[in-house]
């Protein structure tokens, strides 16, 4: 164990300003004592892989049936209807107020493609025979925001326009939506303002739609947000508040601003059940989609699902609604940076949002900033740990370097927290102990699917692109 790190000596002014420690989970608190970190080596010898920055796949022994896990997550198959329902009421306003939606009907989604040039690269790249088809979804093509974060992040803050104005009396659920595309409504949701702490994505999504509807709404930026995401953000007339800190403090500075405000509505990345409906009507889309591309799934057709994990509601949500979509035949598996293992971490110990990666000396610096996360949600860990096959991680360089063979092969490009889910495939095909256990024979292997999910890229500027393509070693 060595040092602490940068974060966790300055939050201790965050403890100052009255913080409470372990109440929410937004801050680096103090590293554990040595004697705690032996106790947990102790009882979990994968934290010191962990500690040591080593890739790792762990398998959840706590996987249950759906059946068995479902009541544990607190939301149920009719709240993601609601959910799917909001957002048709809303598809004709996105349409007006995000012309890139009209193809799509004012419904943001994502196509599904094969990538048969990947997947032998991926063979040849890690030595290892991969069966059945693989496919990519391709939410880094999300319009408007570019990421997984249009899904849930513009969902939230539609939900809360929508109580706004239905309390106010000037909507009613059968309305044509479109009428909030209007002068009159902007002024109306001038009125109240928005707050959200990002790593980057998240506040470009909700700073996007918030501004489009009038509300004023600041995002409080964490160390590692990219400067174009900012500058975009301030174009779309945002207030963007930097930090120097990461994810977990920018969440509480927003938290902080919002409390002082009775008008201003913090979306809370860690904790909202919202932010994990509005990602889950991905499931019933894959579904659909899956049916029109004639691709089946069953016990003889396992799916497989590969996840890039930040704070966990994106990857939590699409996998709710996967498990509601395909039941036990879809194996959800999160991927996180070697650097944020922050998740695996949680789940893994059993402690969830009461440690951090900081806690056993990881820095939570990496080139993934969509998953430059340290404190897992307790709300998303705790729902959704019964429902995960498991767990593994990547290291930074890898990311990049599938970043560039991704780009060389089949012309894709995304940003480096995409690629973690690319690894999926050859780690489970290469893991017999998993597959033996899951009773997930040859057989079915071979007529299995496999899908990738890119979280993210789409809107990299070209030079950002340029910079991360040379970083890759192919
Ligand atoms: C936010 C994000 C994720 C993960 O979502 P969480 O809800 O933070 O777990 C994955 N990839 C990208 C590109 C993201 O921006």
């Amino acid at each position: 164990m060595t040092g602490v790190s940068e974060s966790s000596q300055q939050s201790s002014s965050l403890k100052d300003e009255g913080y409470i420690p372990g109440k929410h989970s937004y801050w680096v608190n103090t590293n554990m004592k040595s004697t705690e970190i032996q106790q947990l080596l102790n009882e979990y010898p994968l934290v010191k892989n962990l500690m040591e920055l080593e890739e790792i796949f762990w398998f959840n022994p706590c996987n249950t049936t759906l059946k068995e896990g479902l009541s544990f997550v607190g939301l149920v198959a009719d709240d993601v209807g609601d959910a799917e329902a909001r957002l048709d009421r809303f598809a004709p306003y996105l349409c007006q107020a995000f012309p890139e939606t009209a193809a799509m009907h004012g419904i943001i989604e994502s196509e599904i493609v094969a990538i048969p040039a990947m997947r032998k690269t991926l063979e040849q790249h890690y030595g290892v025979d991969i069966t059945g088809r693989i496919l990519l979804k391709k939410d880094s093509h999300l319009p408007i925001s570019g990421s997984i974060k249009a899904r849930g992040g513009i969902y939230e803050v539609l939900t809360h326009a929508e109580k706004l104005a239905l309390q106010a009396g000037w909507l009613s659920e059968n309305d044509d939506y479109s009428k909030l595309f209007s002068e009159e409504f902007r002024q109306f949701f001038n009125q109240y303002s928005i707050a959200v702490g990002s790593t980057g994505n998240l506040g470009l999504s909700i700073g996007i739609v918030s501004a489009r509807l009038g509300f004023n709404v600041s995002v409080h930026m964490s160390a590692d947000a990219r400067e174009w995401k900012k500058q975009k953000l301030r174009s779309h007339g945002v207030n963007v508040v930097e930090h120097e800190l990461d994810y977990g403090v920018a969440v509480a500075r927003g938290r902080k601003e919002a409390e002082s405000d009775p008008n201003c509505f913090f979306i809370d990345d860690e904790n909202s059940q919202t932010l994990f409906l509005g990602y889950s009507v991905a499931g019933g889309r894959v579904k659909a989609q899956f049916e029109q591309m004639n691709i089946v799934v069953d016990e003889d057709h396992p799916l497989f699902v590969y996840l890039p994990c930040g704070v966990g509601g994106g990857p939590g949500g699409v996998a709710f609604g996967l498990k509601l979509a395909f039941g036990d035949h879809v194996h959800c598996i999160f991927a996180e940076p070697t650097h944020s293992p922050s998740m695996l971490l949680g789940v893994y110990t059993g402690l969830h949002d009461n440690i951090c990666v900081q806690d056993i000396g990881i820095d939570n610096i990496t080139a993934a900033d969509g998953l430059a996360v340290g404190r897992a949600s307790g709300f998303v860990g705790r729902a959704m740990e019964r429902l995960l096959d498991g767990f593994y991680t990547v290291q930074d360089q890898e990311m990049y370097n599938l970043l560039g063979l991704l780009d060389r092969d089949e012309g894709i490009r995304l940003e480096p927290s995409a690629l973690v889910g690319m690894a999926g495939p050859a780690r489970v095909s290469g893991n017999l102990d998993y597959l033996n256990n899951k009773n997930l024979s040859a057989e079915k292997m071979k007529q299995a699917t496999h899908l990738v999910w890119a979280t993210g890229g789409g809107m990299v500027p070209a030079d950002e692109m340029t910079k991360y393509l040379a970083t890759a070693k192919i």
